[in-house]
């Protein structure tokens, strides 16, 4: 993100000669007041449905001209480019007018009059963005930037003064790292928000903050905010992969002396492998373990319809991560993403340019946002990916060994029946477990509990599951072929193992 606030960068856009700035922002109300504050010297010529036209001078307006009476088209219609010399031409609902082919017209015109030296600029204010083909070239996107740790920590103190509500340096401190990737007005409406419940702030607040902005989150479409309830105590086996975590546990819980001391940002990991064995189970210990937020981003639903709306989604979730971070990007299935790159045709192309997006993203990467990719079938995944440089490690996941099931059976009977765990061998349910997965051994156990109830029994007992084991059909037996390739292929490329 960067650091310099909005109104600079407009005035900056402004002086070079940019033709059309969108900001794509609900904030309406900001935008507007950063524009104002970048365009003191000039004529704003503002539009919008409900307003209809107004000129303002130095801020004073001079003249309106009611909605009813000037629609966009008519604006266009009746004055030329010239008029829109020396000033700044700000358009809201925006995404709505550039549905009008005319009006598109009318405002590539206006474009091509800038790029040859008329003195305007033509702001686009909308939540939505939307990018006809014809005016690609002339528009630069703003994102309204988020605000800093620091910034929050300022509104939320102010807003404590107004209250006359009195607050400590440690919660003000875990609110504001908990309020980033909110924007000031959201910030603002959830103080209010939990103020009004208990005539305070306090701790009991933070679940208040969690959930609108997993609401926030959810909104944005491609990321999800995901409650953190798995640790590192609830995977079975892969050991090596947890230890690597925690090594890197310590860089992100410690991000500020790392960095003084000269240690990079971590970059990532990319865990590959046989299904329903851990990889997402990793994901989120990973953040409970960095005691960080963790982002689900959907991949699928990445891709838009309109021009470069794909790769403003994947633009917008990572500033969004940044403005989160530190926290975890957790890239679900990765291989269903970015099926289909380097194929010919529209969707292709857009893949294509995404994945290329992501990857200079990764490589580039300077925020401490650990990115946790997870993908079942490493065969699609395209080589580029695999380099080094983009994640600081690759791990393959397999099915898990005797022991490394004995613990998994372990986990399961503790967090269900802990009172039937001493009665159970798991040794020996281990050994007859070959070739299932850990989520094969994790419905078995579901199945032998469930019975146990069913069959008015008071304990379950090792014959139990043995007997559920019996009737589970383990992944290995679904799916041998596929998984034996995809080992030779883990092994050939040389990716660690996750499991000693
Ligand atoms: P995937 O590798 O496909 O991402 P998941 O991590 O989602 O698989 O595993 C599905 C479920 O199976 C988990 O929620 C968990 O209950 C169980 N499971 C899988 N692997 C393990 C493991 N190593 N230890 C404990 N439980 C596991």
């Amino acid at each position: 993100m960067e650091a310099i606030n909005l109104s600079d960068r407009l005035s900056r856009y402004m002086d070079a000669g940019f033709p059309i700035l969108y900001l794509n922002t609900f904030e309406e109300k900001l935008a507007i007041e950063q524009i104002q504050k970048a365009a003191t010297t000039q004529k704003l010529i503002q539009w919008s449905y409900a307003d209809g036209y107004s000129v303002y001078s130095l801020l004073k307006k001079e003249y309106q001209v009611p909605a009813e009476r000037e629609s966009f088209l008519n604006v266009m219609e009746v004055n030329e480019p010239d008029d829109f010399d020396r000033s700044l031409f700000v358009i809201k609902d925006a995404a709505t007018v550039l549905e009008d082919p005319v009006s598109v017209a009318y405002l590539k015109e206006l474009a091509i009059k800038i790029s040859s030296g008329l003195e305007c600029t033509v702001i686009l204010l909308s939540p939505i963005l939307r990018i006809p083909k014809e005016l690609e070239n002339f528009i630069t996107i703003l994102e309204m930037e988020y605000q800093t740790e620091e910034e929050i920590r300022q509104d939320i103190q102010n807003f404590c003064w107004d209250y006359e509500i009195s607050i400590s340096d440690t919660l003000l401190k875990e609110m504001a790292l908990n309020f980033k990737g909110l924007t000031k007005s959201e910030i603002f409406s959830i103080l209010s928000l939990a103020y009004s419940g208990s005539g305070e702030l306090s701790r009991t607040d933070m679940k208040l903050i969690f959930e609108q902005k997993q609401q926030k989150i959810r909104k944005s479409g491609i990321l999800e905010m995901i409650p953190l309830k798995e640790t590192l105590e609830d995977i079975g086996g892969l050991e090596v992969l947890k230890k690597w975590l925690q090594k890197k546990a310590v860089v992100m819980k410690n991000l500020k002396q790392a960095e003084a001391f000269g240690v990079d940002f971590p970059k990532g990991v990319l865990i590959a492998g046989v299904p329903g064995c851990g990889k997402s189970l990793s994901a989120k210990a990973a953040a409970s373990l960095f005691e960080v937020p963790l982002l689900r981003m959907d991949m699928g639903r990445l891709m838009g319809k309109y021009v470069g709306e794909s790769e403003e989604n994947l633009r917008k979730a990572i500033a969004l991560a940044e403005a989160i971070s530190p926290c975890v990007l957790w890239v679900d299935e990765l291989e269903k993403a970015f099926a289909g790159i380097g194929g010919i045709g529209g969707g292709a192309e857009v893949t294509t340019r995404l994945f290329g997006n992501f990857l200079t993203w990764m490589q580039e990467k300077k925020s401490p946002v650990f990115v946790v990719a997870t993908a079942n079938d490493i065969l699609k995944l395209p080589p580029e990916l695999l380099r080094k440089g983009r994640f600081d490690e690759i791990y393959y996941v397999g099915l898990p060994k005797e022991e490394e099931r004995r613990h998994i059976f372990e986990i399961h009977m503790k967090k269900r029946r802990p009172g039937d765990l001493s009665g159970i061998n798991l040794d020996e349910l281990a050994h007859a477990t070959d070739g299932y997965s850990g989520a094969d051994i994790e419905s078995v156990v579901k199945d032998s509990i469930e019975s146990a109830f069913v069959s008015k029994r008071t304990a379950v007992t090792t014959k139990d599951i043995l007997a559920s084991i019996h009737q589970t059909h383990s992944l290995s037996e679904i799916m041998r072929e596929p998984i034996e390739q995809m080992k030779k292929l883990y092994e050939q490329n040389k990716f660690k193992n996750a499991s000693v």
